[in-house]
């Protein structure tokens, strides 16, 4: 199914996956809502996206976590990018590899507001106009830490898998209207996650990908366009994306 002209927000949209797929929708015709916190880069992103595909874009600069401006964000979108269609909740993070004896509450509120609670405020906020127009698209980036739970990562993985359990709820409560809603859950991928996790030791965030090749942001991006343009009546609901060589 075409998606061209389509109006496509992706929270997260500075780098990694979010940014991998702003390219692949501006490829397919969309016009871009770009979400993230620093600016520089959805500023260069947006000028380059243009440049290259002539489709219109915005970009805001918010933090996910800032829930009363999320609320307001349908109204004070500009005319032309008011009507979204694919909304893709994607910006999220995992802080510090501790165990449950060593949890730091500040991380684990971090993840938990902007994994989860910042993915049910931009639903609500955009989830009416889908439903009124009948049309609309919800994708949520999970990971296999919403499927499988690991040591060292006890809150990221609670984030996911609750995550997870919105995801299909969301699709139970939508069922009746045009709105599909789509899990991608990404294995081990090469972006700036593992620094950020690693908060900034770049010896550490590159030891996660010994031995084995992971998996690049434009794979995730390519599942994403993948489930958005299927058929009408067709719903993807999960998709799980490994490293081939990924334990
Ligand atoms: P990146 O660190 O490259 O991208 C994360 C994006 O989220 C950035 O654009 C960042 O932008 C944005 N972001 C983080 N916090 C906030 C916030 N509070 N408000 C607004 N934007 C925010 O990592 P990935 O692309 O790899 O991660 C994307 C998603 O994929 C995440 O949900 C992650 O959990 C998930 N994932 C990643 C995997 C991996 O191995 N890479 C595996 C499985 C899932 P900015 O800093 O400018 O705000």
């Amino acid at each position: 199914m075409s998606i061209e002209g389509w109006t496509v927000l992706i929270t997260g949209a500075s780098s990694g996956f979010g940014e991998a797929m702003a390219w692949r929708f501006a490829e397919a015709g969309c016009r871009l809502v770009l979400l993230a916190r620093r600016q520089d880069r959805l500023e260069n992103l947006r000028d380059q996206l243009i440049f290259t595909y002539r489709v219109p874009v915005h970009t805001i600069c918010l933090d996910v976590r800032n829930f009363a401006e999320v609320d307001l964000l349908p109204q004070q979108l500009p005319k032309d990018f008011a009507k979204v269609d694919i909304l893709v909740n994607n910006a999220g993070l995992a802080l510090g590899t501790a165990t449950v004896q060593d949890n730091n509450l500040d991380d684990a509120v971090t993840m938990i507001e902007t994994n989860v609670t910042a993915v049910i405020a931009m639903t609500k906020a955009f989830v009416a106009g889908m439903t009124e127009r009948n049309r609309g698209h919800i994708v949520n980036i999970s990971s296999i830490a919403g499927v499988e739970a690991y040591g060292g990562g006890s809150v990221y993985c609670a984030t996911k898998h609750a995550l997870q359990a919105f995801t299909t709820a969301a699709r139970h409560d939508l069922v009746g209207t045009a709105v599909r809603v789509t899990s991608i859950c990404p294995g081990a991928a090469q972006t700036e996650f593992s620094l950020v996790r690693f908060k900034g030791d770049q010896e550490k965030a590159d030891a996660v990908y010994n031995g084995f090749a992971p998996l690049t942001a434009e794979d995730i991006a390519d599942n994403v366009l993948y489930a958005c343009t299927r058929p009408e009546h067709v719903q993807i609901a999960d998709i799980l994306v490994l490293a081939t060589n990924q334990c």
